[in-house]
């Protein structure tokens, strides 16, 4: 059984829609896979309803943009009930600063004589209910001012460049909070690369199992071997899950194919075990619960 557990369409910044990133999974020969969008639920029904077509399990999922500590942390929050009111809040405030800094980042590159406007960067959005500096970077990949996304991000739009904007993030205990409430689980997304926690130590990890989070994702291309193995054995201390994941973003993302990585299914029974039990305490039900919660299956 071949699962993977972080991947994106073009709800947020991946270039597939969700029906062909579930198409292109089934073709990977992928048996679960989990649609992660960053900050939305966006793209599910739609994958949900390619999932039933190519016998796939589906596991609806988001990634969402997360605060800690003045770090960036990108949260994986599986199963939750994206209605549920604090998650529902915390998801609109994040969606609003995503919309609100792209004037800012914009105006940055008139500065430098680059013209874009809004129009390019909704074009290049496909209607992405999350947008995000990749779909900057592919209005000016439309331009001919950059070759591809990469350039773009180490020419203007990384950290420290001269168009970055930065955007409201989450508080990161209060949204862990707020998915498990939601039914669901959350996982911190390669924790120790772009978008993760640092080098996350021992007790702080301890404390966030002590207030529910589920797992740590592993297997990322972002780790190399000797971070895995650590990453691993702190998993296995604090008696969390641990994932393994492409983070998959079609062409938008080099060297993250779907499957590249995958969960273990012992890991994933787990995960789905303890997503579970969060659902039956919170009493929220996921809307694609019959697609999401198929554990064991395929
Ligand atoms: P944002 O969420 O708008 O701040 O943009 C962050 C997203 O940009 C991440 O989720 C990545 O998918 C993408 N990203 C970051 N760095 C790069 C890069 N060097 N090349 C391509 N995509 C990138
Ligand atoms: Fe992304
Ligand atoms: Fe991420
Ligand atoms: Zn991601």
């Amino acid at each position: 059984m071949r699962i993977d557990l972080h991947t994106h369409s073009r709800a947020s910044d991946g270039t597939d829609t969700p029906a062909e990133l579930v198409r292109a999974a089934a073709r990977a020969g992928l048996d679960v896979l989990a649609i992660t969008d960053h900050d939305t639920a966006d793209g599910w029904a739609e994958a949900a309803a390619a999932a039933e077509e190519v016998g796939i399990t589906l596991v609806p999922g988001m990634e969402i943009s997360t605060g800690h500590r003045g770090r960036s942390v990108h949260l994986l929050a599986y199963l939750p009930d994206p209605t549920s009111p604090p998650l529902a809040i915390e998801l609109a405030r994040v969606l609003s600063g995503r919309e609100s800094r792209v004037p800012d980042m914009l105006a940055r590159l008139r500065g430098l004589g680059i013209e874009i406007d809004a129009d390019d960067v909704r074009a290049a959005a496909h209607g992405a209910a999350a947008t995000g500096r990749p779909h900057v970077a592919d209005a000016l990949v439309t331009l001919g001012v950059v070759a591809d996304r990469t350039e773009a991000f180490d020419r203007y739009l990384g950290a420290g460049r001269v168009a970055f904007v930065n955007r409201y993030a989450a508080p990161l205990e209060a949204t862990i909070r707020a998915v498990t409430e939601a039914g669901g689980v959350s996982v911190i997304a390669h924790p120790w690369g772009r978008g993760g926690l640092g080098r996350p130590d021992e007790a702080t990890l301890a404390h966030l199992h002590d207030i529910g989070l589920a797992g740590l994702e592993v297997d990322h291309q972002d780790h190399d071997a000797a971070t895995r193995e650590r990453l691993r054995a702190m998993a296995r201390e604090i008696g969390r899950v641990a994932t393994g994941s492409s983070d998959y973003h079609g062409t938008g993302k080099v060297d993250h194919d779907l499957g590249c990585n995958t969960t273990d299914p012992g890991e994933y029974e787990r995960l789905m075990e303890l997503a579970a039990e969060s659902a039956a305490r919170s009493a929220r039900v996921t809307p694609l619960a019959t697609y999401g919660r198929a554990t064991g299956t395929a």
